[in-house]
């Protein structure tokens, strides 16, 4: 209920989450069904969602998780756009993302975490500054997860001008605050942004407007950003990419009266976008991919060096993965603000050695507006997760905070992902595609007693280009829920760790010397 809640979801009437179509359930029907057996379930029955669709409650104990869910999983050989939204136009499956179909989605937070982390590794390893300040970025696309860069940006002190073709996209960042100023045109966009980094001043200026168009104009009038990316739905071409000299409205009638046709143009305009950004890459601005599959389209539409591009996971987040560090969350089901924030005073109190850490939480206290549900995520490692979870489920029992918190984490985490576009892209030993890994992440969850696992197929980087598994656990202060916690939330991250020495990560060693879990010799 929550990912649907209309200020967390892009598209709750369609129940759509975020992410081109990542969705909560299959239809309202089926949305209804869930929640009707949700309702009912007993304390030792466990709910299967098939795509989002609920088709069985059985017998299982108390430690079980009470919903396993699968979504969008099809044979390799069939793994294909055709195939798969074919079968969802039939009714058959359902695209789940990853945190839509999961139901751990806590709107742009999640992904401006993600955001700021991203930046803050490459403000460090290529300008060797602890922040952005004098520095700015084009980039493009403000939906559900694009939305994330301007104050990303902004929290790091830099400046970013961020392009969509959709106002009502750029107006709800607005609402929010994500974004400081609304440009009327290039040239007002540009004068705002030159001003900024010329004081050194943190600005995010939103521009309604095609990326196919702006970025060759931004080269033909010989600008120089620092940081270039795009974060438009590029993964669903049919959908997530709007051809330039088309509104939203005339590309949606576009797609209806001819797809073939409206394909092509979709990749001749991802084509311009695309060399662009490889010249500005050549005049020195530093361009990465975050996760869209951007480059992949680009190949497709003839960039022969699309991968010239390099992706953020392998440059700025792996050192993270490989010490079992990802993106975790919580979420207040009581709906009271003031249970996160007691949370983020436990934080400051326990976790007095991460710096970084509590920089964060401070920022985001100050500039994160909940939506739906509050929450808070923040990166944490292993040994790290495990600890928290057993605070706060101390802090439920003590009726320090006024009802359980839910505690999951994206499926784009250390050891829960094979994306060889994203997550395990150029892994040191070449297993990038190798998707044993979530599956034996999933089932260890369950086995572990997280309270609802999932498996999906396709998230972030679209059908055919990934596996990926998600857990929630939920601190109910109950003794139950500290053995589930010491489970889960030690064997999760772990098995991070584990993947990454496998694959020959040397930092991954001394994190799993000191584990709760054995590396067979
Ligand atoms: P979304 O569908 O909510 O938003 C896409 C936005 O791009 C829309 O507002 C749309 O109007 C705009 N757009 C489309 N074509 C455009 C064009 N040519 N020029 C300017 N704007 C254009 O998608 P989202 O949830 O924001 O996700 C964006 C991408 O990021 C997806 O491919 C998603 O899979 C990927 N993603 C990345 C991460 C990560 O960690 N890096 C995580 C999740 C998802």
């Amino acid at each position: 209920m929550n990912n649907l809640d209309p200020e967390v979801a892009r598209d709750p009437q369609h129940l759509i989450v975020y992410g081109g179509r990542g969705k909560a359930a299959r239809n309202w029907t089926e949305y209804g069904r869930i929640v009707q057996e949700l309702r009912r379930l007993g304390d030792e029955e466990t709910l299967l969602v098939q795509s989002g669709k609920p088709v069985g409650v059985f017998p299982t104990h108390s430690m079980a998780p009470r919903v396993l869910i699968a979504n969008a999983l099809i044979v390799p050989h069939w793994a294909t756009d055709e195939v798969f939204w074919d079968l969802e136009a039939r009714g058959l499956t359902m695209f789940g993302q990853m945190t839509a179909g999961s139901w751990i989605y806590i709107g742009t937070q999640g992904i401006l975490q993600g955001s700021y982390e991203t930046l803050a590794s490459l403000s460090r390893l290529e300008f060797h500054t602890p922040t952005l300040a004098g520095r700015w970025m084009l980039s493009a696309g403000l939906g559900e997860m694009g939305g994330a860069q301007p104050l990303a940006m902004t929290m790091l002190e830099g400046v970013a001008l961020v392009v969509d073709v959709d106002p009502a996209a750029i107006q709800r960042r607005r609402r929010t605050e994500y974004i400081d100023r609304v440009a009327d045109s290039l040239d007002e966009a540009l004068e705002l942004v030159h001003a900024a980094v010329c004081e050194r001043r943190a600005l995010s200026v939103g521009l309604v407007a095609n990326a196919a168009d702006v970025y060759p104009e931004v080269v033909r009038r010989h600008e120089r950003p620092d940081i270039v990316s795009d974060q438009t739905a590029a993964h669903d071409l049919m959908i997530g990419y709007i051809p330039n000299g088309l509104s939203i409205t005339e590309a949606a009638e576009a797609r209806r009266r001819d797809p073939t046709a409206y394909l092509a143009r979709v990749h001749a305009s991802l084509g311009e976008e695309a060399r662009a950004i490889l010249a500005l890459q050549k005049l020195g601005s530093v361009a990465f991919e975050y996760g869209n599959t951007f480059r992949a389209r680009a190949l497709e539409a003839g960039v022969l060096e699309a991968f010239d591009i390099p992706g953020y996971v392998p440059k700025y987040i792996r050192p993270l993965f490989a010490v079992g560090s990802g993106p975790f969350r919580w979420v207040a089901l009581s709906g009271e603000p003031e249970d996160i924030h007691q949370i983020d005073r436990m934080l400051e109190r326990e976790f007095t050695d991460r710096t970084d850490l509590l920089r964060w939480i401070r920022l985001a206290r100050e500039k994160v507006r909940f939506q739906g549900l509050p929450a808070r995520i923040c990166y944490m490692a292993y040994g790290e997760r495990e600890r928290f979870g057993h605070l706060v489920n101390a802090m439920v029992r003590d009726g320090e905070l006024r009802a359980p918190i839910a505690i999951g984490r994206d499926h784009h985490d250390t050891g829960s992902v094979a994306s060889p576009y994203r997550e395990t892209e150029a892994m040191r030993d070449g297993s990038d595609a190798i998707a044993d890994w979530p599956i034996l992440n999933a089932l260890l969850n369950v086995a572990s007693g997280a309270s609802w696992v999932s498996v999906h197929h396709g998230g972030g980087v679209g059908i055919g280009n990934s596996i990926h598994a998600g857990l929630v656990v939920v601190a109910d202060g109950s003794s139950d829920a500290d053995l589930r916690i010491g489970r889960a939330l030690n064997n999760d991250p772990g098995i991070g760790v584990a993947r990454h020495l496998d694959a020959g990560y040397a930092e991954s060693a001394g994190v799993a010397r000191r584990g709760r879990f054995r590396i067979p010799g």
